[in-house]
């Protein structure tokens, strides 16, 4: 994908289509922009030139007098269709369309958005855009945008979907000295979305970092494929602001309701090893340091500060960012008594005083930087007449190159603290003035550290009857039926899931056959697919003795269809009594973005009171459902505590790992939940089972 890119990112010659003369004009701000940043060969397509800002201008796309690597397209809506026709035709390749006037506008706009990804389809053109500001590329000097400014060059490659974000990011950027390796506003994605651009700079030896803002992602499991691909190569960053489409998902079950919009955002995110980032300071933070400092070894922190305050509060935010405050070796301890004044705090944050000049802060920090202990340092420093911040800047500049540890720090100042600014930029060293967020950047690091770590791992597939899940599947479509209950557990037991024994009576005489090999205790439930809580409306008796089982069914029967007239009531499950243990829930909803997405969770008839679950979007990863499992808060009751046994972890696993594979393998499956699945030290069973199949597909 990065060859296949090279000419829209790396482009020798481009065309300008709609080059306008005109100043105040989109068409002359782009044109210009192009014509003073890149060196190559540039040509305007305008009917009334010859000369457009010294290039040559000819009327039309087929005049022009070599396939160009690169068209830029910014004329009126209504002719863009044409004019990528026409670039086609004439065997150039890559296209950004500027202009605005497609999806954006509605259901005409969408039409003709649909006739440019057709035309780029045949040609097999790479379009950017359209309704974009289109691209810089630092490295061959194009600046083909209509942004009032390009970037400078740097590390950074960043991708938005916003066009108004890009302006803004460019312009900050260049008062922060944030440099970029390519600049891509997305607009309406019509051809090109983030995905192939994450591609191609994954391979781009110049992009360290690659930093994304999105609103949406139009294909999830593309997405956490191709970003699952790429984090191990290099750290993504990601701000994704908007609203989920909740709305569009069927929700009837407590999966469904617990899943809002943004957890299959947090839990791609999270399987995929991006970073997210909660606010644009973050974003920009987190991307500053991991283009410009090593990663840290482990997550352990040393603080230096000449006041408790500032200490304090690094100490806290650590805390909160789950990084730990390192615990000196004995030698580091010992040189800090002897080096420091006796008032000196030498624990971790060693607090060098008030009164410590530029000689002592230089030797607390390399001492601490110089601790096997310590993975990172944050450096903090109140003002005092007797520092000067252009000494601070250059101790800090020399420990971050001897120790070769990451450094960041916060000088609670404003102006003063600017003479140690340029010393601090050159050495990559970011300064802030709330000691928090010095110590949230490192986080990043240490986020994009453990991606690092964690070794690759494919899909676990488990061996499953696909064809016998499908044919129960077929047989409820035949019934006209979206929503099965308990008489589908079949279907987790064709996916080799452990379900209670049991079988459906549809009358009273039914009951007895069923009662052999189903123990002295019963458990009856409706079988009522409408029936959304059994229990709540009388549906599930418990601890029924064997020999008042037919009588207590037929009941149960006579009840339901007395009370529920509307419903269809098909009958009453004889099922086996389990004993007692810890009732979990295993969920899927299908989400409009990422397809799957599996919940686990403590179950029973209470998990939304609980509200202890976690998400993960499915395909799983071999270690992803343990690590689901893992999340909840009430994992260490699972694990087991206080002498109480655990229970059958890796059996929760597989059955995690095995819904996962059903709801792969069958997309039409929009909802479904095992609650309770009953878990015990050395087995888990299901007893429950919802879920809804879509009506298309059978
Ligand atoms: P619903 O969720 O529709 O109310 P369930 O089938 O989940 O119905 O049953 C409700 C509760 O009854 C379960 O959470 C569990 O505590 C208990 N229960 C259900 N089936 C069994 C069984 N076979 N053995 C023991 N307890 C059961
Ligand atoms: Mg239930």
């Amino acid at each position: 994908m990065a060859d296949q890119l090279s000419g829209l990112l790396f482009p020798r010659s481009v065309a300008v289509i709609g080059a306008s003369g005109k100043p105040g004009k989109i068409g002359h701000a782009l044109f210009s922009n192009v014509v003073t940043s890149f060196s190559g060969p540039v040509y305007a397509v305008n009917p009334g030139h010859d000369e457009l800002l010294g290039r040559p201008c000819v009327p039309t796309i087929a005049a022009l007098p070599e396939p160009v690597d690169l068209a830029v397209i910014i004329i009126p809506a209504q002719l863009v269709p044409d004019a990528l026709e026409a670039c086609g035709a004439g065997g150039i390749r890559n296209a950004i369309v500027i202009s605005g006037g497609f999806k954006e506008v509605g259901a005409d706009g969408a039409e003709r958005e649909g006739k440019l990804v057709e035309i780029a389809s045949r040609h097999s053109m790479r379009l950017l855009g359209p309704n974009c500001l289109g691209l810089i590329s630092t490295q061959v000097g194009l600046n083909a945008t209509f942004a009032p400014r390009g970037a400078r060059e740097g590390e950074i490659a960043f991708i938005s979907q916003s066009g108004a974000f890009c302006t803004a990011v460019l312009d900050w950027a260049w008062k922060g000295h944030v440099g970029f390796s390519h600049f891509i506003s997305l607009g309406n994605k019509a051809v090109l979305s983030e995905e192939d651009f994450l591609t191609a700079f994954a391979d781009d030896p110049r992009t360290r970092v690659i930093v994304a803002y999105l609103e949406g992602i139009a294909d999830g499991q593309r997405f956490l494929k191709t970003a699952r691909a790429v984090t191990p190569q290099k750290p993504v960053v990601i701000i994704k602001t908007g609203r989920g489409e909740a709305g569009a998902r069927a929700v009837s079950s407590h999966t469904g309701t617990m899943a809002g919009s943004d957890e299959a955002y947090e839990a791609a995110f999270r399987q995929a090893g991006v970073i997210r980032a909660q606010n644009v300071e973050e974003l920009f933070d987190f991307a500053y340091l991991l283009a410009r400092q090593p990663l840290p070894k482990g997550r352990r922190v040393g603080i230096v500060t000449n006041a408790g305050g500032p200490g304090v509060m690094a100490t806290d935010a650590a805390e909160r960012e789950g990084l730990e405050i390192a615990r000196f070796t004995e030698p580091t301890a010992r040189s800090l008594a002897e080096r420091m004044p006796a008032a000196a705090s030498i624990y971790n944050p060693v607090d060098i005083l008030g009164d410590a000049r530029a000689d002592r802060y230089r030797d607390a920090v390399n001492l601490v930087a110089a601790d096997p202990n310590v993975d990172m340092i944050v450096a903090l420093s109140a003002p005092v007449a007797i520092l000067t911040y252009a000494e601070l800047g250059t101790i800090l500049a020399d420990v971050h190159r001897e120790h070769g540890k990451p450094v960041t720090c916060s000088f609670m100042v404003g102006e003063i603290g600017e003479e140690a600014d340029a010393v601090l930029r050159d050495a990559g060293i970011p300064s802030a003035f709330d000691p928090a967020r010095a110590v949230r950047a490192l986080a990043g690091l240490v986020r994009y550290a453990d991606v690092r770590g964690t070794p690759h791992k494919d899909q676990r597939t488990h061996p499953v009857d696909r064809e016998g899940a499908a044919s129960l599947l077929r047989a409820a479509a035949r019934k006209d039926r979206v929503r099965l209950g308990v008489e589908a557990m079949d279907l987790l037991e064709a996916y080799g899931i452990p379900v209670a024994r049991g079988g459906i009576a549809r009358s009273a005489e039914d009951v007895e056959p069923l009662l052999q090999a189903l123990g002295e205790e019963l458990v009856l439930k409706v079988v009522s697919p409408e029936m959304s809580h059994k229990s709540d409306v009388g549906g599930v008796r418990v601890g029924i003795p064997a020999e008042r089982a037919a009588e207590e069914a037929w009941q149960m029967l006579h009840m339901a269809r007395e009370r529920f007239p509307e419903m269809p009531i098909d009958g009453v499950l004889v099922q086996e009594r389990v004993p007692p243990g810890r009732e979990v829930i295993v969920g899927m909803v299908r989400d409009p973005t990422f397809g799957p997405l599996i919940m686990f969770g403590l179950g029973g008839v209470h998990v939304e009171v609980m509200g202890d679950v976690a998400f993960a979007v499915a395909p799983l990863v071999e270690g992803e459902a343990e690590a689901l499992i893992r999340r909840i808060r009430a994992y260490p009751i699972l694990r087991g505590v206080r002498g109480q046994p655990g229970v059958d972890i890796n059996a929760l696993v597989e059955v995690v790992e095995r819904l996962a594979q059903l709801a792969m393998d069958f997309p039409h499956l929009l909802e479904l939940e095992a609650n309770p699945i009953i878990c015990y030290p050395d087995r888990v069973v299901a007893v429950d089972l919802r879920l809804t199949v879509s009506g298309e597909d059978g």
